[in-house]
């Protein structure tokens, strides 16, 4: 291949690495791919809105702590929140009425029943806010703050926009066909104003609970709303704090125990990440200090979770290490800092030829010092700094000397990274003394592109770099 047609290529792909699907887009694509076989499950059809939805239709997102969302597939379709709401009235609820009044009347206690089983324990409480019991009560006390439902809404939905970081809206036609058919939801109102718990009216508390469950939602919000409380109640897409840090630790150890209905048990095993699911088809899943997802597909199981949610949910816990018990000493990965050589006073022993070529090169390699576990949120990170700056340099050098802890999927990661950066002839070196990254029996010496888990000191990595450096100078020529 003739020189110019080589770099028009190596241009393209840059393009293609820079702009085109990461790692982690791919990696979310093949989910989908492997979510989408079988037509398991039914969907909802208490109202006729949900049971004309579209059977198919398949999103994904993750939010990561900085606010970074990655969506795939039918991220931007909207459908009703339902059940994923339960926790954001309950955080409301606990906000404006305090922990102590609320545990007078919610219990934090799994029930094991269906979300709309009329179940109270023995003080007569709802057994959690998680079903329809509990839920309900906890959309009462707001009234008990603000009687006035239109008004008690208003304020619902700037707390829920908030989480999501957009403002959403309310679905009229399924608002009102809920209206219509909440006769079990109605009785169950009326068994607890009987029982003496609910003090707002039961129309009332009914009204703003159904209009809860009918706000309009994505993947995308719901991936951010799992970011809000994943990030201690800071968006980390606006960076405003939505809810205190004490209501957030209750609400996500109550979606832990309570959130998926009577699966809850086999989720906190298979998946551990707190979530709450909807019969709309969606599920939101928080992994504490690091991620939120989102995912939707109507198609529902027997406990009323999405099938294919459920089936992603456990496919990116299992390949991604997001377990919350996957215990990591620190779980982000900071870039401390990110100069060029240039920046260092490292001499290599070079010809003066060398010298003068490499003199006006060495700002064409970066060094990115990363401290932390790498676990898959840190890395994610760091590969996404790299592929967005990939235009600065020929060659990365990444400094792990305070990384302690390398897991499997990290690996992985960096073995997709040094793939993409060889195809794009970058190379990385990456300066490992205690051997975190790879075992030192594995350490390739050669010059070459791609990533060289290679070198224990600074200096080596600088001479190393400028190795590929001149290699490419005299390949070029
Ligand atoms: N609007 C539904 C109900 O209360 C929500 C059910 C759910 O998502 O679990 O019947």
């Amino acid at each position: 291949m003739c020189l110019e047609v080589e770099r028009a290529v190596l241009d393209e792909r840059m393009s293609s690495l820079v702009a085109g699907p990461s790692l982690v887009e791919s990696y979310l694509e093949h989910i989908r791919n492997t979510c989408l076989v079988g037509t398991d499950g039914d969907l909802a059809d208490y109202i006729p809105e949900l049971a004309r939805v579209d059977p198919t239709k398949f999103g994904l997102s993750l939010a990561l702590h900085d606010g970074y969302v990655y969506s795939i597939a039918d991220a931007d379709i909207g459908f009703t929140i339902q059940s994923v709401s339960k926790p954001l009235t309950y955080a409301l609820a606990l906000t404006h009425k305090g922990f102590d009044q609320v545990d007078d009347r919610i219990g934090v206690e799994p029930s094991g029943e269906a979300f709309n089983e009329i179940s109270v324990d023995s003080k007569r409480r709802p057994r959690n806010p998680m079903i329809n019991a509990g839920a309900i009560l906890s959309a009462s006390m707001l009234l008990e703050v603000e009687p006035d439902v239109d008004l008690a809404f208003a304020e619902l939905l700037e707390f829920y926009s908030a989480c999501a970081g957009r403002q959403l809206a309310l679905d009229s036609e399924v608002y009102e066909s809920e209206m219509r058919s909440g006769a079990r939801n109605r009785a169950i109102a009326y068994m607890l104003q009987s029982f003496g718990v609910l003090h707002a009216s039961v129309e009332a508390s009914i009204d703003l609970y159904f209009r809860q469950c009918s706000l309009v939602v994505t993947t995308d919000d719901l991936a951010v709303i799992g970011g809000t409380l994943a990030n201690g109640g800071v968006n980390p897409r606006t960076g405003r704090r939505a809810v205190g840090q004490a209501v957030v630790q209750r609400v996500l150890s109550v979606m832990t125990t309570c959130g998926m209905y009577d699966g809850a048990g086999d989720w906190v095993t298979t998946v551990g990440l707190p979530a709450k699911s909807g019969v709309g088809g969606g599920i939101m899943a928080v992994l504490p200090g690091q991620l939120g997802i989102g995912v939707y597909s109507p198609l529902l199981d027997e406990h009323g979770n999405s099938v294919r949610g459920v089936a992603a949910c456990k496919r990116l816990s299992a390949d991604l290490g997001l377990h919350m018990f996957n215990v990591a000493r620190e779980s982000r990965v900071t870039v401390r800092s990110f100069h060029t050589a240039a920046e260092l006073d490292i001499d290599t022993d070079r010809t003066d030829a060398e010298r003068r070529y490499l003199r006006g090169k060495r700002d064409r390699i970066r060094i990115f010092e990363l401290q932390g576990d790498l676990t898959f949120s840190g890395t994610e990170s760091v590969l996404r700094r790299l592929r967005a700056t990939a235009k600065e340099f020929e060659v990365a050098i990444l400094d792990m000397t305070r990384v302690d802890h390398v897991d499997q999927v990290s690996r992985s990661m960096f073995v997709g990274a040094s793939r993409n950066l060889k195809g794009v002839q970058r190379s990385a070196v990456i300066v490992d003394p205690d051997g975190v990254v790879v075992r030192r029996s594995a350490h390739r010496t050669e010059p070459g592109p791609g990533i060289e888990f290679v070198v224990t000191t600074m200096a080596e990595a600088v001479a190393r770099a400028e190795d590929f450096l001149l290699k490419l100078a005299v390949e070029g020529s």
